[in-house]
Protein backbone atom coordinates (compact mmCIF):
# COMPACT_ATOMS: atom_id res chain seq x y z
CA UNK A 1 0.00 0.00 0.00
CA UNK A 2 2.94 2.52 -0.33
CA UNK A 3 1.90 6.20 -1.56
CA UNK A 4 3.90 7.92 -4.30
CA UNK A 5 5.10 10.65 -1.77
CA UNK A 6 6.28 8.54 1.32
CA UNK A 7 3.74 9.05 4.59
CA UNK A 8 5.66 11.12 7.73
CA UNK A 9 3.40 11.24 10.61
CA UNK A 10 4.10 12.31 14.16
CA UNK A 11 3.40 12.23 17.50
CA UNK A 12 4.10 15.36 19.43
CA UNK A 13 3.22 15.65 23.11
CA UNK A 14 3.85 17.66 25.41
CA UNK A 15 5.10 16.09 28.53
CA UNK A 16 3.16 17.70 31.22
CA UNK A 17 1.10 15.47 33.84
CA UNK A 18 0.02 11.45 33.25
CA UNK A 19 -1.10 10.73 29.79
CA UNK A 20 -4.72 10.09 28.98
CA UNK A 21 -6.74 8.53 27.14
CA UNK A 22 -7.34 11.40 24.51
CA UNK A 23 -2.94 11.51 24.01
CA UNK A 24 -3.24 7.74 23.52
CA UNK A 25 -5.96 8.21 20.51
CA UNK A 26 -3.92 10.62 18.62
CA UNK A 27 -0.89 8.11 19.30
CA UNK A 28 -2.88 5.07 17.89
CA UNK A 29 -4.35 7.28 14.99
CA UNK A 30 -0.67 8.34 13.95
CA UNK A 31 0.64 4.88 13.88
CA UNK A 32 -2.04 3.57 12.49
CA UNK A 33 -1.93 5.49 9.62
CA UNK A 34 1.98 4.99 9.42
CA UNK A 35 1.89 2.05 9.27
CA UNK A 36 -1.39 1.40 6.95
CA UNK A 37 0.86 3.26 4.68
CA UNK A 38 4.00 1.63 5.13
CA UNK A 39 5.42 5.11 6.24
CA UNK A 40 7.29 7.08 9.06
CA UNK A 41 6.24 7.70 12.34
CA UNK A 42 8.24 10.23 14.11
CA UNK A 43 8.02 10.89 17.87
CA UNK A 44 8.74 14.43 19.15
CA UNK A 45 8.54 15.82 22.16
CA UNK A 46 6.96 19.29 22.62
CA UNK A 47 9.32 20.36 25.84
CA UNK A 48 9.82 24.21 25.27
CA UNK A 49 7.61 25.18 28.44
CA UNK A 50 10.56 24.44 31.29
CA UNK A 51 7.81 26.20 33.82
CA UNK A 52 5.39 22.94 32.85
CA UNK A 53 7.09 20.54 31.21
CA UNK A 54 8.88 17.78 33.72
CA UNK A 55 11.41 14.44 32.81
CA UNK A 56 9.16 12.46 35.29
CA UNK A 57 6.55 13.04 32.38
CA UNK A 58 8.66 12.73 29.74
CA UNK A 59 9.71 9.21 31.28
CA UNK A 60 6.06 7.96 31.90
CA UNK A 61 5.26 9.12 27.64
CA UNK A 62 7.77 6.85 26.55
CA UNK A 63 6.62 4.09 29.18
CA UNK A 64 3.16 4.47 27.79
CA UNK A 65 4.10 4.43 24.22
CA UNK A 66 5.88 1.07 24.96
CA UNK A 67 3.25 -0.19 27.23
CA UNK A 68 1.17 0.32 24.41
CA UNK A 69 3.24 -1.74 22.04
CA UNK A 70 3.82 1.56 19.47
CA UNK A 71 7.02 1.69 17.79
CA UNK A 72 8.60 4.82 16.38
CA UNK A 73 10.46 4.94 13.37
CA UNK A 74 12.48 8.39 14.42
CA UNK A 75 12.44 9.82 18.17
CA UNK A 76 13.99 9.39 21.62
CA UNK A 77 16.00 6.27 22.04
CA UNK A 78 15.72 5.71 18.40
CA UNK A 79 17.39 8.72 16.94
CA UNK A 80 16.88 9.55 13.04
CA UNK A 81 17.51 12.12 10.53
CA UNK A 82 16.17 14.95 11.88
CA UNK A 83 17.96 14.50 15.52
CA UNK A 84 17.07 15.83 18.49
CA UNK A 85 13.76 14.98 19.13
CA UNK A 86 13.19 16.82 21.92
CA UNK A 87 13.06 20.67 21.29
CA UNK A 88 14.41 21.69 24.35
CA UNK A 89 17.27 20.41 22.73
CA UNK A 90 16.56 22.42 18.94
CA UNK A 91 16.20 25.98 20.70
CA UNK A 92 19.39 27.51 18.50
CA UNK A 93 17.28 26.13 15.37
CA UNK A 94 14.28 27.38 16.30
CA UNK A 95 16.14 31.21 16.93
CA UNK A 96 17.43 31.22 14.18
CA UNK A 97 14.16 30.45 11.88
CA UNK A 98 12.43 33.21 13.80
CA UNK A 99 15.20 35.69 12.79
CA UNK A 100 14.51 34.57 9.05
CA UNK A 101 11.30 35.28 9.67
CA UNK A 102 12.25 38.79 11.17
CA UNK A 103 14.19 40.01 8.03
CA UNK A 104 12.33 38.94 6.19
CA UNK A 105 9.42 41.08 6.80
CA UNK A 106 7.27 37.63 7.89
CA UNK A 107 7.50 38.52 11.51
CA UNK A 108 7.91 41.56 13.41
CA UNK A 109 8.45 43.12 17.31
CA UNK A 110 5.19 44.49 19.04
CA UNK A 111 5.97 46.52 22.04
CA UNK A 112 2.29 46.97 23.08
CA UNK A 113 1.68 45.84 27.20
CA UNK A 114 -0.40 43.75 28.07
CA UNK A 115 -2.70 46.27 30.06
CA UNK A 116 -2.57 48.17 26.50
CA UNK A 117 -3.94 45.13 24.65
CA UNK A 118 -6.59 44.53 27.05
CA UNK A 119 -7.63 47.72 26.43
CA UNK A 120 -8.59 47.80 23.02
CA UNK A 121 -9.33 44.08 23.32
CA UNK A 122 -11.60 45.17 25.40
CA UNK A 123 -13.52 48.38 23.01
CA UNK A 124 -13.28 45.98 20.44
CA UNK A 125 -15.28 43.82 21.76
CA UNK A 126 -17.68 46.46 22.73
CA UNK A 127 -17.79 47.44 19.11
CA UNK A 128 -19.25 44.28 18.51
CA UNK A 129 -15.71 44.26 16.16
CA UNK A 130 -13.23 40.51 16.47
CA UNK A 131 -11.14 40.93 19.38
CA UNK A 132 -7.51 39.72 18.34
CA UNK A 133 -4.55 41.34 18.09
CA UNK A 134 -4.97 44.85 15.87
CA UNK A 135 -2.00 44.84 13.99
CA UNK A 136 -0.60 48.18 16.02
CA UNK A 137 2.94 47.72 15.52
CA UNK A 138 2.96 46.09 12.17
CA UNK A 139 4.42 49.23 11.13
CA UNK A 140 6.55 50.21 13.96
CA UNK A 141 9.48 52.79 12.80
CA UNK A 142 13.05 52.73 13.88
CA UNK A 143 12.49 56.08 15.78
CA UNK A 144 9.28 54.52 17.48
CA UNK A 145 11.31 51.50 18.95
CA UNK A 146 14.15 53.60 19.99
CA UNK A 147 11.85 55.36 21.75
CA UNK A 148 9.98 52.33 23.05
CA UNK A 149 13.04 50.79 24.22
CA UNK A 150 14.21 54.12 26.13
CA UNK A 151 11.18 53.58 27.86
CA UNK A 152 12.31 50.16 28.57
CA UNK A 153 9.50 48.57 26.81
CA UNK A 154 10.06 44.57 26.25
CA UNK A 155 9.12 43.39 22.75
CA UNK A 156 7.48 40.00 22.16
CA UNK A 157 8.06 39.10 18.29
CA UNK A 158 4.37 38.51 16.45
CA UNK A 159 4.28 36.62 13.14
CA UNK A 160 2.54 39.00 10.14
CA UNK A 161 -0.91 36.83 9.22
CA UNK A 162 -1.69 37.77 5.36
CA UNK A 163 -4.72 39.42 4.86
CA UNK A 164 -6.25 36.90 3.19
CA UNK A 165 -8.75 34.06 3.44
CA UNK A 166 -7.37 30.80 4.49
CA UNK A 167 -8.94 27.62 3.02
CA UNK A 168 -7.80 24.27 3.44
CA UNK A 169 -9.47 20.54 2.94
CA UNK A 170 -9.33 18.94 6.27
CA UNK A 171 -8.96 15.36 5.73
CA UNK A 172 -12.03 14.57 8.81
CA UNK A 173 -14.20 17.58 8.34
CA UNK A 174 -13.82 18.65 4.92
CA UNK A 175 -12.95 22.10 3.08
CA UNK A 176 -13.02 24.90 5.91
CA UNK A 177 -12.42 28.39 5.46
CA UNK A 178 -11.12 31.14 7.85
CA UNK A 179 -11.78 34.98 7.39
CA UNK A 180 -8.48 37.30 8.19
CA UNK A 181 -10.19 39.24 10.54
CA UNK A 182 -10.71 36.14 12.99
CA UNK A 183 -7.11 34.88 12.64
CA UNK A 184 -4.66 38.05 14.06
CA UNK A 185 -1.26 38.25 14.02
CA UNK A 186 0.36 36.24 16.61
CA UNK A 187 3.21 35.49 19.25
CA UNK A 188 6.18 33.32 18.24
CA UNK A 189 8.67 34.75 20.57
CA UNK A 190 8.35 35.62 24.30
CA UNK A 191 9.72 38.85 25.27
CA UNK A 192 12.84 36.81 27.30
CA UNK A 193 13.13 35.26 23.40
CA UNK A 194 11.77 31.74 24.33
CA UNK A 195 9.70 30.05 21.29
CA UNK A 196 6.25 29.52 21.69
CA UNK A 197 4.30 26.52 20.65
CA UNK A 198 3.20 28.46 17.83
CA UNK A 199 6.43 28.57 16.00
CA UNK A 200 7.86 25.63 17.46
CA UNK A 201 5.74 23.33 16.25
CA UNK A 202 4.91 23.93 12.71
CA UNK A 203 9.15 24.58 12.19
CA UNK A 204 9.24 21.19 13.61
CA UNK A 205 6.54 19.96 11.32
CA UNK A 206 8.51 21.66 8.42
CA UNK A 207 11.85 20.08 8.76
CA UNK A 208 11.02 16.92 9.24
CA UNK A 209 9.31 17.16 6.27
CA UNK A 210 5.89 15.76 7.94
CA UNK A 211 3.11 15.12 5.69
CA UNK A 212 0.08 14.58 7.21
CA UNK A 213 -0.97 16.51 10.94
CA UNK A 214 -3.77 14.31 13.09
CA UNK A 215 -4.46 15.67 16.09
CA UNK A 216 -7.16 16.78 18.06
CA UNK A 217 -9.92 19.26 17.35
CA UNK A 218 -8.56 20.95 20.26
CA UNK A 219 -6.25 22.62 17.96
CA UNK A 220 -7.66 23.56 14.80
CA UNK A 221 -7.65 27.35 15.49
CA UNK A 222 -4.22 27.32 15.06
CA UNK A 223 -4.66 25.37 11.38
CA UNK A 224 -4.77 28.59 9.63
CA UNK A 225 -1.76 30.30 11.67
CA UNK A 226 0.18 27.37 10.87
CA UNK A 227 -0.81 27.24 7.25
CA UNK A 228 0.60 31.31 6.97
CA UNK A 229 3.28 30.30 8.45
CA UNK A 230 4.18 27.28 5.87
CA UNK A 231 3.76 29.89 3.53
CA UNK A 232 6.34 32.17 4.76
CA UNK A 233 8.56 29.17 5.81
CA UNK A 234 8.35 27.88 2.16
CA UNK A 235 9.45 31.21 0.56
CA UNK A 236 12.36 31.22 2.74
CA UNK A 237 13.09 27.34 1.66
CA UNK A 238 12.55 26.34 5.06
CA UNK A 239 9.55 24.40 4.00
CA UNK A 240 9.05 21.69 1.17
CA UNK A 241 5.07 21.65 1.54
CA UNK A 242 1.91 21.96 3.43
CA UNK A 243 1.43 18.92 5.11
CA UNK A 244 -2.30 18.01 5.04
CA UNK A 245 -4.49 17.77 8.13
CA UNK A 246 -6.66 15.81 9.85
CA UNK A 247 -8.39 16.72 13.15
CA UNK A 248 -9.89 14.16 15.16
CA UNK A 249 -13.40 14.51 16.86
CA UNK A 250 -13.58 15.16 20.82
CA UNK A 251 -14.03 12.81 23.31
CA UNK A 252 -17.20 13.21 25.48
CA UNK A 253 -17.04 11.99 29.17
CA UNK A 254 -19.51 12.34 31.67
CA UNK A 255 -22.67 14.36 31.10
CA UNK A 256 -21.52 14.72 27.37
CA UNK A 257 -18.72 17.06 28.83
CA UNK A 258 -15.54 17.13 27.15
CA UNK A 259 -13.61 14.93 28.57
CA UNK A 260 -10.31 16.73 30.09
CA UNK A 261 -6.79 15.51 31.09
CA UNK A 262 -7.71 16.71 34.62
CA UNK A 263 -10.69 14.31 34.29
CA UNK A 264 -9.32 10.88 36.83
CA UNK A 265 -11.60 8.75 33.76
CA UNK A 266 -8.78 9.89 31.09
CA UNK A 267 -5.84 8.68 32.91
CA UNK A 268 -4.23 6.02 31.69
CA UNK A 269 -2.16 5.05 34.89
CA UNK A 270 -5.46 4.38 35.93
CA UNK A 271 -6.49 2.09 32.84
CA UNK A 272 -3.05 0.42 33.23
CA UNK A 273 -3.94 -0.32 37.07
CA UNK A 274 -7.33 -1.87 36.75
CA UNK A 275 -5.96 -4.49 33.98
CA UNK A 276 -7.08 -3.21 31.03
CA UNK A 277 -4.51 -5.37 28.20
CA UNK A 278 -3.08 -2.25 26.01
CA UNK A 279 -4.95 -4.38 22.96
CA UNK A 280 -8.39 -3.86 24.60
CA UNK A 281 -7.66 -0.52 25.62
CA UNK A 282 -6.25 0.51 21.95
CA UNK A 283 -9.27 -1.88 20.26
CA UNK A 284 -11.39 0.22 22.29
CA UNK A 285 -10.00 3.77 21.40
CA UNK A 286 -9.75 3.18 18.13
CA UNK A 287 -13.75 3.58 18.10
CA UNK A 288 -13.47 6.68 19.15
CA UNK A 289 -14.08 8.21 15.98
CA UNK A 290 -13.50 5.57 13.48
CA UNK A 291 -15.62 2.27 13.08
CA UNK A 292 -14.12 -1.14 12.05
CA UNK A 293 -17.21 -2.56 10.22
CA UNK A 294 -21.30 -1.82 11.32
CA UNK A 295 -20.86 -5.42 12.98
CA UNK A 296 -17.52 -5.80 14.35
CA UNK A 297 -15.96 -4.34 17.67
CA UNK A 298 -13.94 -6.76 18.39
CA UNK A 299 -10.59 -6.80 16.19
CA UNK A 300 -7.35 -6.94 16.73
CA UNK A 301 -4.50 -3.97 16.38
CA UNK A 302 -3.44 -5.76 13.03
CA UNK A 303 -6.50 -5.71 11.50
CA UNK A 304 -7.12 -1.96 12.47
CA UNK A 305 -4.10 -1.34 10.83
CA UNK A 306 -4.81 -2.84 7.51
CA UNK A 307 -8.22 -0.98 7.84
CA UNK A 308 -7.32 2.23 8.83
CA UNK A 309 -8.31 5.47 6.14
CA UNK A 310 -7.90 8.77 7.76
CA UNK A 311 -11.14 9.77 5.43
CA UNK A 312 -12.67 6.70 7.42
CA UNK A 313 -12.86 9.06 10.47
CA UNK A 314 -16.13 10.75 11.77
CA UNK A 315 -15.93 14.96 12.47
CA UNK A 316 -18.89 14.12 15.40
CA UNK A 317 -17.54 13.85 18.76
CA UNK A 318 -17.21 10.77 20.27
CA UNK A 319 -18.64 9.56 23.40
CA UNK A 320 -16.26 7.57 26.02
CA UNK A 321 -18.25 4.46 27.05
CA UNK A 322 -16.32 2.94 30.30
CA UNK A 323 -18.88 -0.16 29.82
CA UNK A 324 -18.15 -0.85 26.54
CA UNK A 325 -14.61 -0.53 26.89
CA UNK A 326 -14.19 -2.99 29.76
CA UNK A 327 -16.74 -4.91 27.60
CA UNK A 328 -14.51 -4.98 24.97
CA UNK A 329 -11.51 -5.59 27.29
CA UNK A 330 -13.29 -8.88 28.88
CA UNK A 331 -13.38 -9.74 25.19
CA UNK A 332 -9.64 -9.22 24.49
CA UNK A 333 -8.75 -11.32 27.97
CA UNK A 334 -10.66 -14.00 26.96
CA UNK A 335 -9.18 -14.78 23.57
CA UNK A 336 -5.58 -15.09 25.48
CA UNK A 337 -3.84 -17.93 25.36
CA UNK A 338 -4.06 -19.12 29.54
CA UNK A 339 -0.57 -19.10 29.39
CA UNK A 340 -0.29 -15.81 28.58
CA UNK A 341 -2.80 -14.77 30.80
CA UNK A 342 -1.78 -16.33 33.19
CA UNK A 343 2.00 -13.84 33.08
CA UNK A 344 -0.57 -10.84 32.72
CA UNK A 345 -2.14 -11.64 35.79
CA UNK A 346 1.36 -11.91 37.72
CA UNK A 347 0.96 -7.76 39.15
CA UNK A 348 -2.11 -8.49 40.76
CA UNK A 349 -0.80 -11.58 42.78
CA UNK A 350 1.44 -9.77 44.65
CA UNK A 351 1.84 -6.47 47.32
CA UNK A 352 0.29 -4.18 47.13
CA UNK A 353 -2.95 -5.64 45.31
CA UNK A 354 -2.58 -8.88 46.87
CA UNK A 355 -4.03 -9.71 50.49
CA UNK A 356 -2.21 -12.50 51.15
CA UNK A 357 1.11 -13.42 52.58
CA UNK A 358 3.69 -13.75 49.78
CA UNK A 359 4.39 -17.66 50.85
CA UNK A 360 1.11 -18.51 51.04
CA UNK A 361 0.96 -17.83 46.83
CA UNK A 362 1.27 -21.07 45.01
CA UNK A 363 1.95 -20.93 41.62
CA UNK A 364 0.84 -23.99 40.16
CA UNK A 365 -2.62 -23.83 42.50
CA UNK A 366 -2.71 -20.39 40.39
CA UNK A 367 -1.96 -22.43 37.48
CA UNK A 368 -5.17 -24.67 37.81
CA UNK A 369 -7.50 -21.85 38.59
CA UNK A 370 -6.80 -19.30 36.22
CA UNK A 371 -8.58 -21.03 33.43
CA UNK A 372 -12.18 -20.59 35.02
CA UNK A 373 -11.19 -17.53 35.89
CA UNK A 374 -10.00 -15.86 32.39
CA UNK A 375 -13.74 -15.91 30.98
CA UNK A 376 -15.04 -13.88 33.75
CA UNK A 377 -12.67 -10.94 34.12
CA UNK A 378 -13.20 -7.82 32.54
CA UNK A 379 -10.05 -6.50 34.00
CA UNK A 380 -7.29 -8.65 35.20
CA UNK A 381 -7.23 -6.48 38.97
CA UNK A 382 -10.32 -7.99 39.40
CA UNK A 383 -8.43 -11.81 39.64
CA UNK A 384 -7.21 -10.89 42.77
CA UNK A 385 -10.33 -11.56 44.56
CA UNK A 386 -11.55 -14.19 42.38
CA UNK A 387 -8.54 -16.23 44.03
CA UNK A 388 -7.89 -14.84 47.32
CA UNK A 389 -9.45 -17.68 48.95
CA UNK A 390 -6.96 -20.21 47.63
CA UNK A 391 -3.89 -18.35 49.34
CA UNK A 392 -5.46 -16.51 52.37
CA UNK A 393 -5.13 -18.71 55.68
CA UNK A 394 -8.97 -17.79 55.85
CA UNK A 395 -11.25 -16.52 53.72
CA UNK A 396 -12.70 -12.99 54.34
CA UNK A 397 -16.27 -12.94 54.94
CA UNK A 398 -18.07 -10.58 52.80
CA UNK A 399 -21.16 -9.16 55.40
CA UNK A 400 -23.75 -8.94 52.93
CA UNK A 401 -22.78 -12.32 51.18
CA UNK A 402 -22.81 -14.26 54.98
CA UNK A 403 -26.01 -12.52 55.22
CA UNK A 404 -27.91 -13.69 52.32
CA UNK A 405 -26.19 -17.20 52.85
CA UNK A 406 -27.11 -17.61 56.16
CA UNK A 407 -29.69 -15.43 57.34
CA UNK A 408 -32.47 -17.51 55.98
CA UNK A 409 -33.61 -21.26 56.38
CA UNK A 410 -31.11 -23.76 58.24
CA UNK A 411 -27.84 -22.81 57.34
CA UNK A 412 -26.05 -25.01 60.04
CA UNK A 413 -28.14 -28.49 59.33
CA UNK A 414 -27.57 -27.88 55.43
CA UNK A 415 -23.52 -27.20 55.63
CA UNK A 416 -23.59 -30.46 58.55
CA UNK A 417 -24.93 -32.71 55.88
CA UNK A 418 -22.73 -31.05 53.28
CA UNK A 419 -19.87 -31.78 55.18
CA UNK A 420 -20.67 -35.12 55.60
CA UNK A 421 -21.17 -35.89 52.08
CA UNK A 422 -18.24 -34.12 50.85
CA UNK A 423 -15.95 -35.91 53.48
CA UNK A 424 -17.05 -39.56 51.60
CA UNK A 425 -17.01 -37.37 48.09
CA UNK A 426 -14.54 -38.21 45.50
CA UNK A 427 -12.29 -35.60 45.58
CA UNK A 428 -10.63 -35.93 41.95
CA UNK A 429 -13.81 -34.54 39.87
CA UNK A 430 -15.53 -31.68 40.72
CA UNK A 431 -18.83 -33.56 39.60
CA UNK A 432 -18.73 -36.12 42.58
CA UNK A 433 -18.09 -32.59 44.62
CA UNK A 434 -21.98 -31.18 42.86
CA UNK A 435 -23.30 -34.74 43.68
CA UNK A 436 -22.53 -34.56 47.11
CA UNK A 437 -23.38 -30.84 47.61
CA UNK A 438 -27.04 -31.60 45.39
CA UNK A 439 -27.34 -34.98 48.12
CA UNK A 440 -27.64 -32.54 51.01
CA UNK A 441 -29.63 -29.86 48.89
CA UNK A 442 -32.20 -32.77 48.67
CA UNK A 443 -32.27 -34.21 51.95
CA UNK A 444 -33.24 -30.53 53.15
CA UNK A 445 -35.85 -29.86 50.23
CA UNK A 446 -33.47 -27.28 48.76
CA UNK A 447 -32.55 -27.11 45.47
CA UNK A 448 -28.68 -27.24 44.17
CA UNK A 449 -28.55 -22.96 43.79
CA UNK A 450 -29.70 -22.85 47.35
CA UNK A 451 -27.94 -25.54 48.93
CA UNK A 452 -24.65 -23.99 47.56
CA UNK A 453 -24.41 -20.55 48.49
CA UNK A 454 -23.82 -21.63 52.23
CA UNK A 455 -21.37 -24.04 51.20
CA UNK A 456 -19.29 -21.35 48.67
CA UNK A 457 -19.80 -17.98 51.14
CA UNK A 458 -18.14 -20.91 54.11
CA UNK A 459 -15.03 -21.78 51.61
CA UNK A 460 -14.57 -18.23 49.62
CA UNK A 461 -16.66 -15.86 51.79
CA UNK A 462 -18.50 -14.22 49.12
CA UNK A 463 -22.13 -15.39 47.38
CA UNK A 464 -20.51 -14.91 43.74
CA UNK A 465 -17.36 -16.42 42.49
CA UNK A 466 -15.74 -18.91 39.85
CA UNK A 467 -17.14 -22.06 39.42
CA UNK A 468 -17.68 -23.57 42.70
CA UNK A 469 -16.97 -27.34 42.31
CA UNK A 470 -13.62 -26.67 40.48
CA UNK A 471 -12.66 -23.89 43.62
CA UNK A 472 -13.32 -26.44 45.83
CA UNK A 473 -11.16 -29.01 44.09
CA UNK A 474 -8.05 -26.70 43.80
CA UNK A 475 -9.04 -25.83 47.38
CA UNK A 476 -8.78 -29.26 48.70
CA UNK A 477 -10.70 -31.37 50.71
CA UNK A 478 -8.77 -30.75 54.08
CA UNK A 479 -9.22 -26.27 53.44
CA UNK A 480 -12.41 -27.40 52.52
CA UNK A 481 -13.89 -29.53 56.08
CA UNK A 482 -12.07 -27.08 58.07
CA UNK A 483 -13.46 -23.78 56.26
CA UNK A 484 -17.13 -25.73 56.42
CA UNK A 485 -16.19 -26.42 60.30
CA UNK A 486 -15.40 -22.71 61.23
CA UNK A 487 -18.58 -21.37 59.31
CA UNK A 488 -20.52 -24.02 61.49
CA UNK A 489 -18.55 -22.96 64.47
CA UNK A 490 -19.49 -19.02 63.85
CA UNK A 491 -22.97 -19.44 63.24
CA UNK A 492 -23.23 -21.41 66.63
CA UNK A 493 -21.36 -18.33 68.16
N1 LIG B 1 2.47 19.48 21.82
C1 LIG B 1 1.16 19.73 21.33
C2 LIG B 1 0.14 19.15 22.28
O1 LIG B 1 0.46 18.23 23.00
C3 LIG B 1 1.03 19.10 19.95
C4 LIG B 1 -0.08 19.64 19.17
C5 LIG B 1 -0.06 19.16 17.72
O2 LIG B 1 -0.24 17.97 17.49
O3 LIG B 1 0.17 19.99 16.85
O4 LIG B 1 -0.96 19.63 22.36
ZN1 LIG C 1 2.00 45.73 19.44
Amino acid sequence: MANATPVRVRFCPSPTGNPHVGLVRTALFNWAFARHHEGTLVFRIEDTDAARDSEESYNQLLDAMRWLGFDWDEGPEVGGPHAPYRQSQRMDIYQDVAQKLLDGGYAYHCYCTAEELEERREAARKAGKPSGYDGKCRAVTAEQKAAYEAEGRTSIVRFRMPDETITFTDLVRGELTFQPENVTDYGILRANGAPLYTLVNPVDDALMEITHILRGEDLLSSTPRQIALYKALIELGIAKQIPAFGHLPYVMGEGNKKLSKRDPQSSLNLYRERGFLPEGLLNYLSLLGWSFSEDQDIFSIDEMVAKFEIEDVNANPARFDLKKCEAINADHIRQLDVKDFTERCAPWLRAPFAPWDEADFDQSVFDAIAPHAQSRLKVLSEITDNVDFLFLKEPVFDEASWTKAMGKGDPVALLTTARAKLETADWSSPESLKEAVLAAGEEHGLKLGKAQAPVRVATTGRTVGLPLFESLEILGKDRTLARIDAALKKLAA
